[in-house]
């Protein structure tokens, strides 16, 4: 699963530099992570950085799109690749 940051965004900017995969971008109104290039950090950490940062605590996962740990490690080697 992706996650995904709620409207009590404070626009703080600490979590975008965070990310290693470079899926938090700031969106119209709030910061947004694109659901395909989060991995839940999958491949690079242990716990969603973004998480970890966040003062409010405004990331959470999205549990409607559930997405497994094989899935996850598959979506860190697409984005991998694409990198290089
Ligand atoms: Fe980026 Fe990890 Fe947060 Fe997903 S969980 S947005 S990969 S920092
Ligand atoms: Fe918004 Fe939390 Fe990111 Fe700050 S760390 S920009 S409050 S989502």
């Amino acid at each position: 699963m992706s996650l995904f940051i709620t409207d009590e965004c404070i626009n703080c900017d600490v979590c975008e530099p965070e990310c290693p995969n470079d899926a938090i971008y700031q969106g119209e109104e709030i910061y947004e992570i694109h659901p395909h290039l989060c991995t839940q950090c999958v491949g690079h950490y242990d716990e969603p950085q973004c998480q970890q940062v966040c003062p409010v605590d405004c990331i959470l996962i999205d549990t409607e799109n559930p997405e497994t740990p094989e899935q996850l490690e598959e979506k860190y080697k697409t984005i991998m690749a694409s990198k290089a």
